[in-house]
This record gives structure tokens, sequence and C-alpha cells, in this order.
């Protein structure tokens, strides 16, 4: 890594992408903060237009800096779409400089915008890893997960409605069934009281209506003479 003098207001190290260039200092708004050099590529010259690297900076039709030579520290400076520097071309004396758009807090890594042809090329088929372009993922990601979760949800409640839809019919299958069992219980009750002999018109379900209903008003006259066969019968068995 090239040596960068304490004076200057920036060191390499780690970033996201590799290596970044990073403010060890403050570098307030509109400060020079580095410029970005290297040899002057005349695209007229068949040599110089063959020369193919990551570094070069078109400056405008005719010249491009070869900016991979190893001094050139602003190499280091990674792109970003929301940048907190600039390149600041100037043509006539195909000079490139880097400078503060915004005020850069130490530590903050400093970057600037490659522009639309880089970014075309290079970036847009891997992906920008920009904080900008990973926030906006990052926001898409969760927006994701939040319509996957609203439709999980809305399946579920949907699901909970069809088995409550469901739930009173096998409800009332089940009080049904009980009322069968019941029913049946009573049924071989009454099939046992009849087996006895005085199985009375008042005994429940003897298909007589009209004589249950009369029954039913006056039951106890009726029943009466039932007891003591009951008795004698559990004292018979
Ligand atoms: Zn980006």
């Amino acid at each position: 890594m090239p040596a960068i003098p304490s004076s200057k207001p920036y060191r390499i190290g780690r970033s996201k992408t590799g290596l970044g260039l990073f403010a060890t200092q403050k570098i307030k708004k509109g400060t020079k903060i580095i410029r970005y050099f290297g040899p002057m590529l005349d695209l007229k010259n068949k040599k110089h237009d063959d020369i193919d690297n990551k570094y070069l900076f078109e400056i405008n039709n005719r010249w491009t800096i070869d900016g991979s030579v190893r001094k050139n520290i602003a190499r280091y400076i990674n792109h970003a779409c929301r940048p907190n520097a600039e390149s600041d071309v100037n043509s006539r004396k195909r000079k490139v400089v880097i400078r503060a758009i915004k005020t850069i807090q130490p530590g903050e890594e400093i970057n600037y915008d490659y522009g639309t042809d880089y970014f075309k090329i290079f970036l847009k088929p891997i992906g920008c890893k920009c904080d900008h372009c990973e926030k906006k993922r990052a926001k898409k990601r969760a927006e994701a997960r939040a319509e996957k979760l609203r439709l999980k949800l809305k399946a579920e409640k949907k699901a909970a409605k069809q088995a409550e839809k469901q739930a009173p019919k096998s409800g009332k299958k089940a009080s049904k069934a009980v009322v069968k069992a019941s029913k049946s219980k009573a049924a071989s009750k009454r099939k046992a009281g009849l087996g006895s002999a005085n199985a009375g018109p008042h005994a429940r379900g003897t298909g007589k209506p009209t004589k249950t209903k009369s029954s039913r008003t006056r039951p106890l006259s009726r029943v009466q003479p039932k007891g003591p066969d009951l008795a004698t019968r559990a004292s018979s068995t």
C-alpha cells in the first residue's frame, strides 16, 4: 500500500468492496481532497487506445488519465450514488481533483460518483454496493418481507375463518351425536321399560303425542303405580 503523509486528511482502509479512502480529519465542504493523476492517454494514439483498466478517467473526447499507477492514491476512492465528494475536471489543464461536496467527518469513507457509463458497465451488472443502493435494496427486502407476512396473515385469517365456518357445523354434529347417544340411551332404557309389563301410556316416546301430552299434564298420578313395580323389579333382580 502506498505511504500517505500524516499531514493528509485521509488514509487507505477496508471498505465493503475491498479498499477505500477514509477521512482521518474533518474535511470541510468544498475542500480539495486529492488529485486524480496518472499518465495521459491520447485516444488518437493507437497504443494508448488499447490500454484498458478500471482506473481510466476520461477527461474529454481525446484525453484520458490512466489512474492505475501506484502513486495515484485517489484510485482507492470508491463510487457512491449519493457521494460526499465529486471529481472536479479541468478539461483545458487536463487536471482532475476530488473535492468534498459535504463536510466529511473523521472515519467516514470518501466517495464520488463515477458517472453513468462506469455505473452501467461495471456496477449495474454486479449491483452497486454503495450505502444508498444497499439501503434501497434493504428497503426493498423489508418491503418484500412485509408483503410476505401480510399475505401469510391474510391466508391464516382466511383459514381461521373457514375453520370457524366449519366449527359450528361440527359442533352441531357433535351435539347431535350427543343427543343421538342420549336418545339411544333413552330408547334402550325405554325398551327395557317396555320389556317390563307396566310401561304406561305416559312413558315417553310411545309415538302417541296426544296421549303423551295429556300424560305430561298429570304425570304423577299415573307414574305412581309404576313405583312399586320398579321396586319389585329391582328386588327381583
Ligand atoms: Zn449505488
